[in-house]
């Protein structure tokens, strides 16, 4: 016990990068979904035309595009909540 005080710590689900915070911790977001899955460079944000926008409830879907590719890579990855324990 006496060696956790202080430090939470918890593993992405999808990248398995491990994010530490100090206690009490909160739940913390990944930024593994701007992170190009073709080359891993960081990605652009990306806004879709409206048209598009509509077919989502609310319009919340996050987008990034990576522009290095013929075509570019589009991404909606869902930023993904790591607990921290
Ligand atoms: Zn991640
Ligand atoms: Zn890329």
């Amino acid at each position: 016990m006496a060696d956790k005080v202080g430090m939470a710590q918890g593993k992405c689900s999808r990248c398995g990068r491990t994010h530490r915070a100090k206690r009490p911790a909160t739940p913390t977001i990944c930024d593994c979904y701007t992170i190009c899955p073709l080359c891993g460079r960081e990605m652009q944000p990306y806004t879709p035309d409206l048209d598009a926008l509509a077919v989502y409830d609310g319009g919340l879907e996050v987008y990034y595009a990576c522009y290095d590719h013929a075509p570019p890579c589009y991404s909606r990855q869902r930023p993904v909540e790591v607990g921290l324990t």
